[in-house]
């Protein structure tokens, strides 16, 4: 494939996960169940022509991660929430990787919020060719500690590559003396998280994301079905119950995940219950200064 029609369907991609996460922002408000914005998410991702990268995470105040809306959730957002949002959309394995943070109306979380993206932002302008990873994570550090908040330092940013969400580099958010450079044509992914708690996450129960992490013949012909339609649908990409098309999937997916061909994601937990702040771009490294793909129509 030549390299214009990768970069196109990555913006593509970049574009779709961009609108949809604007989407989802507007729709958090008091009242609405966190299950209604995530499949407002996805069927926006899914009706423009991508396909879901993951499930939509929708993780709540101490919860920084991995939490997507069970089939049946109810879940609802309350005054002084803090919610991420972060989807991803794929264009043939390319995938755009984006998430942002919202306040349930009070403004309690305003300068944790804008920590957390001001780092993203600083960071959008100097990424590029040859940046040595560690100044990312530096630059993330000196922006959140600044105001007084702190980065969760065992949750990184990524490399991306096509059908793989998590390749190689690993992207900190902090200086951990990491001087590997950014290469021509990466894609990465640059995930600040801000708390006001420690800055650590610790693993909590499950929250309804899983991936196939190996493939192995199963004796049960129900369950092979099963994992044969999950493997030709999500790949290598993370998925949840809700997005199978059959209505034992919870029953299938717990059976699978006992024979060891898939694995559950556990929830990424603040380790002193602080509230966290998350945003994230997907950049390619396409010259000395990167190209954000995740950019909205509104441009931001
Ligand atoms: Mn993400
Ligand atoms: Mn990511």
């Amino acid at each position: 494939m030549l390299e214009s029609e990768k970069s196109e369907k990555l913006r593509k991609a970049g574009m779709v996960s961009a609108n949809a996460r604007e989407r989802g922002m507007a729709m958090v408000k008091e009242g609405v169940k966190a299950l209604d914005v995530a499949e407002e998410v996805e069927g926006y991702i899914v009706s423009h022509g991508c396909k879901l990268a993951f499930p939509c995470n929708i993780s709540i105040n101490e919860i920084a991660a991995h939490y997507t809306p069970s089939i049946n959730d109810k879940t609802v957002f309350k005054t002084g929430d803090l919610v991420k949002i972060d989807c991803g959309a794929h264009l043939d394995g390319f995938v755009g990787d984006t998430a942002g943070t919202v306040e349930v109306g009070t403004n309690r979380f305003r300068e944790l919020i804008e920590s957390a993206k001001d780092a993203r932002d600083t960071v959008m302008e100097f990424i590029g060719e040859n940046c040595p990873i560690n100044e990312i994570g530096a630059a993330v550090d000196m922006t959140i500690s600044n105001k007084g908040y702190r980065p969760i330092k065992n949750l990184t940013g990524h490399q991306i590559e096509p059908y793989n969400l998590h390749a190689g580099l690993c992207i900190p958010n902090y200086d951990n003396g990491d001087t590997e450079k950014l290469r021509k044509n990466m894609v990465i992914a640059c995930e600040p998280f801000a708390t006001n708690g420690v800055g650590m996450v610790v693993g909590g129960r499950w929250g309804n994301i899983c991936r196939i992490i190996r493939d192995h013949p199963v004796d049960d012909p129900n369950l092979q079905a099963f994992f044969n339609d999950i493997k030709d649908k999500f790949k290598t990409f993370p998925f949840c119950a809700r997005l199978c098309d059959d209505n034992m999937a919870s029953q299938k997916i717990s059976k699978l995940i006992r024979h060891g061909l898939v694995s559950s994601y556990a929830l990424c937990v603040e380790q002193n219950k602080g509230y966290v702040a998350q945003f994230e771009h997907t950049i390619y490294i396409s010259e000395k200064k990167a190209e954000i793909i995740t950019l909205c129509d509104g441009g931001y």
